[in-house]
């Protein structure tokens, strides 16, 4: 797959037609009430370019997890309520999914309209990505537009199957991950540096793998360097260890060696005797960390260290805090980290979950060239693995 070059929503001849757009409404909902519109608001423009287009707008999401019956708790109606302020026009929003009221609704749309259908996992087909369920959506519309980021590591049937029937587009905002994940990972501004933490190597292992073979350095920190140093012969007293993955830690350095890659992990620790914010710390290499005592977050030296390889980078691709960063008293290994990428001037793309939340919580959102809007997705995309919600998409001709 050659993610660079997918049709974007601007390859499509959108005026007059009916097209069906993935988005990702998974919005957080407290008693019926959205806590956060952002994903309401980053789908905006690929919805705004498609109304000025003169098309007929059908939306479509899932929210939550309605084991793929109807359920009122999972009802995508505050979403459209809320879409309509945004854009000061009325979504219409179906009772259903691809039944009697959304194709009505669909029928009905005139040039630029805009209406919303129901949660897709109301029905259990769109999880296995089900021919016949792919087929009904498809009917609804012309053309297809995946904007789902965040899905596209999925093949279900409104981010994959529906592409079978209907010609298919990205929107803005997977077009932008393509851009800036895909680009960096097929013809990166070099140096490229990959920092890499977070509490588990085992969820890193197919990242760093994959980054090996691209990547001029690696920076690894955060609870997954304790596995590294430990598989270095050092005692890491109570650190966070996965004991199955000391062999694959080793080899990961071995292999970067042999490839001339620069392999760095934490010099020195703030280390914890308990895991608890306010727990008693001290800073200690991390050759000699005492029994009884955890690595929370990585100590100065190391974020000097850190700082010295981001400075000068032309790429860095951040996934994962360098410490227990929701805790102040460990949250300043994450925040040099962040300070060093800013100051960087390179290129600079965050992984989603986590280290995207701590980028913004820590004010450095407006910094960064690009936050990564799916946690799952962009690492898959990270490991090198195709995923089925771009695949599906049409090459340019
Ligand atoms: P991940 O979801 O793998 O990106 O991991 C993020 C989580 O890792 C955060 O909740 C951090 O608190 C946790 N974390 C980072 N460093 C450490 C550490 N040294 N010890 C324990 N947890 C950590």
């Amino acid at each position: 797959m050659n993610a660079l070059n997918k049709k974007t929503v601007e390859d499509l001849e959108v005026s007059g037609k009916r097209v069906l757009v993935r988005c990702d409404f998974n919005v957080p909902l407290k008693d019926g009430v959205i806590t956060s519109d952002k994903r309401i608001v980053a789908s905006l423009p690929t919805i705004k370019y498609l109304i000025d287009n003169n098309a007929k707008v059908i939306l479509c999401s899932h929210l939550g997890r309605p084991k793929g019956e109807f359920n009122p708790e999972f009802s995508l109606a505050p979403v459209a309520a809320r879409l309509s302020e945004l854009l000061g026009k009325e979504v219409k929003m179906a009772s259903d999914v691809v039944g009697e009221s959304a194709q009505a609704l669909a029928a009905e749309l005139n040039d630029g309209d805009v209406m919303l259908i129901e949660n897709v996992r109301f029905h259990k087909e769109e999880t296995k990505n089900d021919p016949d369920f792919s087929k009904k959506l498809a009917d609804l519309a012309d053309l297809y537009v995946n904007d789902a980021f965040g899905s596209a590591h999925r093949a279900h049937s409104s981010t994959t199957g529906v592409a079978d029937y209907l010609p298919a587009a990205c929107g803005y905002l997977i077009q932008k991950e393509i851009d800036f994940i895909g680009g960096a990972l097929a013809n990166p501004k070099r140096p490229l540096v990959a920092i890499l933490g977070g509490a588990k190597v085992s969820d890193k292992i197919g990242v760093i793998t994959n980054l090996l073979e691209k990547c001029d350095t690696i920076i690894v920190g955060g609870g997954m360097a304790y596995t590294f140093m430990k598989a270095l012969g050092y005692s890491i007293g109570t650190s966070l260890l996965e004991e199955d993955r000391i062999e694959d830690a080793k080899n990961m350095m071995e292999t970067a060696k042999a490839k001339g890659v620069k392999f760095l992990i934490p010099v020195d620790n703030k280390v914890g005797k308990e895991y608890d914010p306010d727990t008693e710390a001290m800073v200690i290499d991390s050759d000699s960390i005492p029994d009884g005592w955890m690595g929370l977050d990585i100590g100065p030296a190391t974020q000097q260290l850190f700082a010295d390889a981001i400075k000068g980078s032309g790429t860095v691709i951040w996934n994962g805090p360098m410490g227990v960063s929701e805790w102040e008293n460990f949250a300043a290994g994450t925040i040099a980290v962040a300070t060093a990428v800013a100051e960087s001037g390179a290129i600079s793309i965050i992984g989603g979950g986590d280290s995207a939340a701590a980028v913004q919580k820590l004010g450095f959102a407006d910094k960064m060239s690009h936050i990564s809007t799916g946690g799952g997705a962009s690492l898959e995309f990270l490991e090198g693995k195709e995923l089925p919600g771009i695949v599906a998409l049409n090459d340019k001709d």
